[in-house]
């Protein structure tokens, strides 16, 4: 009983932590576009500095939208409420898929991308997640990885299961933040002062992977990049 109770407890710490850091993460960019219109109104923001804070205005909407859809997707997850579709089929159509949709920013950071996986390569899973767990762990990558460095992805299978590497030579994580990476909302100084991401694309990303069975885990250093790798077994 007592352990019930705990665990009723802990749950219950959870959820109000995860409202508070939602409430949080809202509230800091709608008070800022708040700001910037009411500046506006009030004539403290001249008219030829408009296309400035328009700018940061969308890009805060931006934000917010990314966000809240994030957050739908871990709770939608979370509530245990979402059916995995698996089935066999070939991974590399699925890369490519999920690579055109970086196209613009591969190419305006000049980010040198090689994929290793052999075109007959199948996988088990649900299409629709990994695609979504590719496109999260692939965007990260890109972020915090500088112009004309290089990033590269590899499946490949090892006994019974396919194993996906996602290497960039990228920022890098400090050993002191890494056990945290798969948190809510963690996001580590470099991502937090530019306000980039949201802190929750890893979170949804070891959920889906382990709702598939997998695991993930992470390897980096410090101005050298990270690799993000993950198992998912192979039926
Ligand atoms: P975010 O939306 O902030 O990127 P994530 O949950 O996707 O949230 O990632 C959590 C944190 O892990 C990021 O804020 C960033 O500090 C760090 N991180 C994730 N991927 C990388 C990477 N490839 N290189 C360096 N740091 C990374």
């Amino acid at each position: 009983f007592n352990n019930m109770k705990r665990q009723m407890e802990t749950t219950e710490h959870m959820r109000r932590e995860f409202i508070a850091n939602v409430s949080h993460e809202l509230r800091t960019p709608l008070t800022s576009i708040n700001g910037f219109i009411q500046g506006m109104l009030d004539g403290l923001i001249q008219p030829t500095q408009y296309p400035r804070y328009l700018k940061i205005i969308q890009e805060e909407t931006q934000r917010l939208i990314r966000l809240t859809g994030d957050i739908l997707e871990l709770a939608k997850i979370q509530s245990g409420n979402i059916q995995l579709d698996k089935h066999r089929f070939p991974v590399r159509d699925l890369l490519d898929k999920v690579m055109e949709a970086f196209a613009l920013p591969l190419d305006n950071k000049k980010l040198a991308i090689t994929i290793d996986c052999e075109p007959e390569l199948s996988v088990w899973a649900d299409p629709d997640r990994l695609q979504q767990i590719l496109h999260n762990i692939i965007s990260n990558a890109i972020r915090y990885t500088g112009d004309g460095q290089s990033i590269s992805i590899q499946v490949a299978e090892q006994d019974n299961v396919s194993v996906f590497t996602i290497k960039d030579t990228g920022a890098g994580i400090k050993q002191e933040d890494l056990p945290y990476v798969f948190e809510r909302f963690y996001r580590d100084d470099k991502s937090r002062h530019g306000q980039i991401g949201t802190g929750l694309g890893l979170s949804i990303v070891k959920n889906l992977v382990e709702m598939h069975g997998g695991a993930i885990r992470v390897e980096s250093q410090v101005g050298q990049g990270s690799s993000f790798i993950f198992m998912l077994s192979k039926r």
